[in-house]
């Protein structure tokens, strides 16, 4: 067994400043296009997810709250009986719903409300035309991206057992980078391919030994712990961020199907060069460029290695919520020698350290953006990185250019 890097990371314990995982509810509803999500919970947490989604509601929205009242906290009502009518209610209302996630909150988890037991007993109403399943949106010990972690983990009992050989990508991705994905494994023989969630209820893929999984994302342990235990083999791999992120990637599936390199080289080379000419376009803006991360997303090595490698930006310090040195071997190893990396939160300090260096752009929580541009930093929301198509080879410029933009303004603004 290969050791693992093990660069000195700093340990940060303090206050911490994220959004809870009912966040993920935002990209995940758009993904699973006939799922719904009941949050249960309170008026704050329906606050959140509007705010949050606002901008984004289509007609028929596919998440909503059923508010816990402050007789059910206070223990007044039967909330089982309560949840059972408001999902019945919704799903004759809706009967194009096929998956329904009951999810958890801060309040249902205080007054002890047993979701996954209401799921089980909803499923027997209304099983098979709607399957119900539950996860913890709950936001104290969490990262706003652990809610896609805990809604895919749900998922994983669901899967059907397969004994066939197939390729699983793991993590949410926009469909048109599904299908760019799609197309270059078509290419190189890989497959047949899944993706875990699937844009539809009814395809859930068959999971077994024959199964090889590929990360999307850097923040589903969880799922990946429980794909593992149903025998699929997680292959290591950086994540497919950047021209050469992505080419490691496929490499890793490419290998795990022996894939000849002359037939790797002539499908994948055209795509790689395209996006490194895209890319070459920003390297003025950033090359040279100081950024700081706070810890936030759990995306943030990830990128930072984009950043470091492709655009020859200069890291300063790469703070993460938390660091799964398993997942991230790859990533770690491809950092700059000596960055500085800090693992949890204690923001008071964090803000200490980004004021003295005082970075060209700051990647951060919507919770520290503003006071941290209002004294003149310039800043990058992380949530961004999770509502924008950025995974693959024709997404690294849009990548990019969510650091260029706001350099140029502020650049702009000085001038
Ligand atoms: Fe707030 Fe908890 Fe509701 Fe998230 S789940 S909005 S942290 S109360």
């Amino acid at each position: 067994m290969t050791a693992l890097p093990n660069p000195p990371v700093l340990q940060e314990r303090g206050q911490r400043e994220v959004f809870c995982g009912l966040t993920g509810i935002i990209w995940l509803h758009r993904k699973i296009q006939d799922a719904f999500f009941l949050v249960v919970g309170s008026r704050t947490c329906a606050h959140l997810i509007q705010s949050a989604a606002g901008v984004m509601i289509f007609a028929e929205p596919r998440f909503a709250t059923a508010i816990i009242e402050e007789r059910d906290l206070a223990g007044m009502a039967d909330m089982n009986e309560e949840l059972d009518k408001a999902v019945t209610r919704l799903l004759e209302r809706r009967p194009d719903i096929r998956l329904l996630f009951l999810v958890g909150s801060c309040p249902s988890e205080v007054i002890k409300l047993d979701l996954s037991r209401a799921a089980l007993r909803l499923s027997r109403d209304h099983s098979p035309r709607v399957r119900i399943l539950s996860y913890s949106g709950s936001g104290i010990e969490t990262t706003f991206t652990q809610g896609e972690d805990a809604c895919l983990a749900s998922l994983v009992s669901e899967l059907p057992a397969s004994e066939d050989r197939s390729l699983l990508v793991v993590g949410a991705l926009a469909d048109v980078v599904e299908d760019q994905f799609k197309r270059i494994f078509d290419d190189l023989g890989i497959g047949p391919v899944h993706f875990l969630p699937p844009r539809r209820a009814a395809d859930l893929p068959g999971i077994g030994p024959g199964t090889s999984f590929l990360l999307a994302q850097p923040f589903l342990a969880e799922t990946a712990r429980l794909l593992e235990q149903r025998g699929a083999i997680r292959l290591s791999a950086p994540f497919p961020l950047g021209a050469e992120g992505t080419t490691a990637w496929l490499k890793a599936a490419a290998s795990a199907w022996n894939v000849e390199p002359e037939r790797f080289e002539r499908v994948v080379s055209p795509c790689r060069e395209r996006s490194r000419a895209a890319l070459a376009r920003f390297r003025s803006d950033l090359a040279g460029k100081r950024v700081f991360f706070f810890p936030d997303s759990q995306l943030e090595i990830p990128i930072a290695r984009f950043l470091a490698t492709e655009l020859s930006m200069q890291l300063i310090e790469v703070g993460t919520p938390y660091l799964h040195r398993a997942h991230l071997a790859e990533e770690l190893a491809l950092l700059p020698p000596g960055t500085q990396l800090s693992e949890g939160q204690h923001v008071e300090r964090q803000l200490d350290r980004c004021r003295a260096a005082q970075p060209d752009i700051t990647v951060c929580g919507l919770g520290l953006a503003n006071p941290l541009e209002a004294e003149g930093l310039t800043t990058k929301w992380s949530i961004e990185l999770l509502f924008t198509p950025i995974h693959g080879y024709e997404q690294a410029s849009d990548l990019a250019g969510l650091f260029a933009r706001p350099l140029r303004r502020s650049l702009s603004l000085v001038a």
